[in-house]
């Protein structure tokens, strides 16, 4: 099946029992029993749930993966897949990681015990260089956030091999259909499905897939330990939302060609960063790996002032965190994303105080547009 036709029916079986198109929604906690020694399929519903399993077959086809679970948030996760590793064992990470990783890893999990290296991912040397006897996975994001930088998958996933070590990427800037890491030799696709797999802005709710059987049992162990799974009513919102991902992405993404070409001719706009454009430094990268540039870009504009008043004036774009919604949202990494951040290492990594992240939703592009001239005029 194409990837169309799979969002539509591979995670949609046809109700046997009354033919209902919508996937029921099982509201239970747990699961009566027919006999004193004969089980059924479900017991307790933090174990398995139908509803949540039929979202997560659909994840899991979708990013063609062996086994797909779905968590009660993306950090939930991240957190969960950080809870293969013990203590003593070594990451390296992607500097430009998203905050709540950084979070997560630099204070939880490195008060656990693990190792974490954070580097330039888009140089493998580097990379190389910070492998050490104990490191146990490259922990990825490409496109990274809020600078939209490119790593070289095929490039990590082989340096991986080679050193024994896993090769886990978040994917929720591209969804699996632009981007399919599994395919590309990676060992577990993680997705902060609030964003573009919902892509409504009414769930919070994550994804761990892995490529195999054997990795899917270890990490559905944790996900059963750990308790973070996704409740039944918003599993059934993300199924819904998951049958327009094709259209969602496809619209956001060439309006999103539109609003670049656009502040490309813009005296105000002094950089911009979107995969897309040939000058960026990873397009071919991206190219070869990715199946379009996706729906976020960031920019920088002349002055502080210029970027308050957009920021503050701004009416089609809400002003916000998050990304991957059918609205488009407008997000200030150096007080947002990155607020956390000491001012001079924000400024070192690149993250400007004039830098601004837009997530292009489904309005007009000529009306987002138009809103956003009003203040770069
Ligand atoms: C939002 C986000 C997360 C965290 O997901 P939550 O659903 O908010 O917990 C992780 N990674 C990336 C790239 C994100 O954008």
């Amino acid at each position: 099946m194409k990837f169309a036709t799979e969002l539509i029916h591979g995670g949609n079986p046809i109700d046997p029992e009354h033919g209902s198109l919508s996937h029921p929604v099982y509201h239970t906690s747990t699961f009566a029993q027919r006999s004193f020694d004969h089980f059924g399929r479900y017991d307790y519903a933090r174990s398995g749930n139908p509803t949540r399993e039929a979202l997560e077959e659909a994840v899991a086809r979708l990013e063609k993966g062996a086994t797909g679970l779905a968590f009660a948030s993306g950090m939930a996760a991240i957190a969960s897949t950080f809870l293969l590793f013990r203590p003593g064992d070594h990451l390296v990470v992607c500097e430009d990681v998203y905050g709540g990783t950084f979070r997560a890893l630099s204070t939880l999990f490195t008060g656990w015990g693990l190792k974490v290296s954070f580097v330039d991912a888009t140089d493998l040397p580097e990379i190389a260089a910070a492998i050490t006897p104990e490191t146990r996975a490259l922990y990825l994001e490409t496109p990274s956030n809020p600078l939209i930088k490119i790593s070289d998958l095929p490039g990590c996933v082989a340096l991986a091999r080679q050193r024994g070590l896993l090769t886990i990427v978040d994917n929720t800037f591209m969804t699996p259909y632009l981007q399919r890491p599994l395919e590309l030799g990676c060992d577990i696709v993680l997705h902060s499905g609030t964003k573009f797999l919902n892509g409504h802005s009414d769930v919070i709710c994550g994804f761990a897939v892995t490529a195999t059987q054997e990795l899917g049992q270890r990490l559905r162990f944790i996900q059963n330990a750990f308790g973070a799974v996704l409740g039944p009513q918003d599993c059934w919102l993300v199924l819904r939302g998951l049958k327009t991902l094709k259209v969602r992405l496809e619209e956001g993404q060439a309006s999103a060609r539109k609003i670049v070409a656009w502040l490309k001719t813009q005296d105000k706009v002094q950089k911009i960063y979107y995969p897309g454009l040939p000058e960026h430094p990873g397009y071919e990268i991206h190219q070869r790996q990715a199946s379009g540039p996706g729906a976020v870009l960031s920019f920088e504009l002349d002055s502080y002032e210029t970027t308050k008043r957009l920021l503050e004036g701004v009416q089609l774009a809400a002003f916000a965190v998050s990304l991957g919604g059918v609205e488009s949202i407008l997000s200030y990494p150096a007080k947002m994303s990155h607020a956390a951040m000491p001012p001079a290492e924000r400024e070192a990594r690149g993250i400007k105080d004039t830098l601004v992240r837009l997530s292009v939703g489904l309005e007009d592009p000529e009306d987002l547009i138009a809103d956003l001239e009003r203040f770069l005029k």
